[in-house]
């Protein structure tokens, strides 16, 4: 097997460590995933001799794990700026959908592809995306290069138990052996779907495993409704179930260690606790959230029941940009006392976990994808390094 060797001043394999202390560090790859981690130049010497590789030296950069978009819907990229707020979300959603049926197949692909070939700009090497259109499949047919896609395939069927059936149709076929994408369930929301139509989607997903994304307590409308069938959502769907959203994800068997529940903005008393025993991860989506001035994010509530956060960046619909780091900047103004690693945590293996992908990505493991961000050294750090340093420099570059 061809070994690669790579040096370079440091490495961050994950939020909480750092190799590189004595200066130089190095990564030893084979097949494109890292085989070994190397502390010190006499490290690097002694595995220059035992694989016959000479090491690349990648200069006078720290690498860190590529970052992972937990959250988005890559095929309404093509609706930037078209949306506003609107007064009510219906009334965004409408427009949403007025939008997307406009543009034809090959523009949602395209729309896809622009997605795509952002998320690689930015640095983000594996997203969770949510497809209702199947573009992003074929978008991801005709790159060359492009992150790696949990393809969360939605189903709604608003509580018409005329539309439940037919709203498995398209999970039925599994997800192409030729494409590169991992196969995920998108139940779009429990005020979306019905408590019979989780039930399906949990069988299928126990006879095909793959992680699950569900929209969740994202708004106070939703939540009136689904527990005594009041507000506006009321019109438009039919008799409320009586209870919470979460209480629905449970009785269907949806909530684990790979479920990402999206948003989670106004989680009732005691949820925060149960989504942590659990192992569910909340993702939230800092640009969203400011689109529909949401107010405060229960971040503090969520980390001390000890709930996994992850970042995600949802669609272009509601968003002005894919860029994880952007998201990672517009938490951080809204929670300055954050420390950076555990931001950096959010941003990459947290969400790794959500989609599967645990010590696969979002780390530089011993195991893991060899794919990474280089960040420059500052002037003021001298020979002293570590994570923090190497954090703070890369949330602040443009
Ligand atoms: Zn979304």
């Amino acid at each position: 097997m061809k070994t690669r060797i790579v040096t370079a001043r440091g490495i961050v394999p994950r939020a909480d460590s750092f190799v590189g202390k004595s200066g130089r560090a190095g990564l030893v790859i084979q097949a494109g995933r890292v085989a070994g981690l190397l502390e010190g130049t006499g490290a690097i010497k002694r595995a220059e001799a035992a694989f016959g590789s000479k090491a690349e030296d990648l200069g006078d950069v720290v690498l860190l794990p590529g970052l992972v978009n937990a959250h988005a819907h890559l095929e309404l990229s093509g609706l930037a700026g078209r949306v506003e707020p609107g007064d009510s979300f219906p009334e965004w959603v409408g427009q949403v959908l007025k939008h997307r049926f406009a543009r034809s197949q090959d523009q949602l692909v395209e729309d896809a592809r622009g997605g795509l070939a952002r998320l690689s700009q930015t640095g983000t090497v594996l997203v969770g995306d949510i497809d209702s259109t199947g573009a992003t499949i074929q978008a991801l047919a005709t790159l060359e290069s492009a992150p790696a896609v949990v393809l969360y395939r939605e189903v709604i069927d608003a509580w018409d138990p005329s539309r439940t059936a037919v709203a498995m149709d398209s999970l039925t076929e599994p997800i192409s052996k030729k494409s590169t994408a991992v196969e995920g369930y998108s139940p779009h929301s429990p005020y979306t779907v019905s408590r019979d139509l989780l039930a399906l989607v949990a069988e299928q997903q126990s006879r095909r495993p793959g992680p699950v994304a569900v929209h969740w307590s994202e708004m106070q409308e939703e939540i009136e409704w689904l527990e005594s069938g009041a507000g506006p959502l009321a019109s438009i769907l039919g008799q409320s179930p009586g209870c919470s959203g979460l209480d629905l994800l449970f009785e269907a068997n949806l909530v684990g260690p790979t479920t990402a529940l999206i948003h989670g903005n106004l989680p009732a008393r005691g949820e925060p606790e149960r989504i942590a025993a659990a192992g569910a991860t909340v993702v939230h989506c800092p640009g969203t959230h400011r689109y529909f001035d949401r107010g405060d994010f229960p971040l503090g509530r969520y980390m001390e029941a000890g709930v996994s956060i992850a970042l995600g960046t949802d669609s272009l619909a509601s968003n002005e940009d894919l860029d994880l780091l952007r998201e990672v900047r517009l938490l951080l103004a809204r929670h300055p006392k954050l420390a950076p690693s555990r931001v950096f945590k959010m941003a990459s293996e947290a969400g790794a976990r959500a989609l599967g992908f645990e010590g696969k990505v979002g780390c530089l493991d011993v195991g893991a994808a060899a794919r990474w961000l280089t960040v420059r050294p500052k002037p003021q750090w001298g020979s002293q390094i570590d994570q923090g340093a190497v954090f703070e420099a890369l949330f602040t570059a443009e």
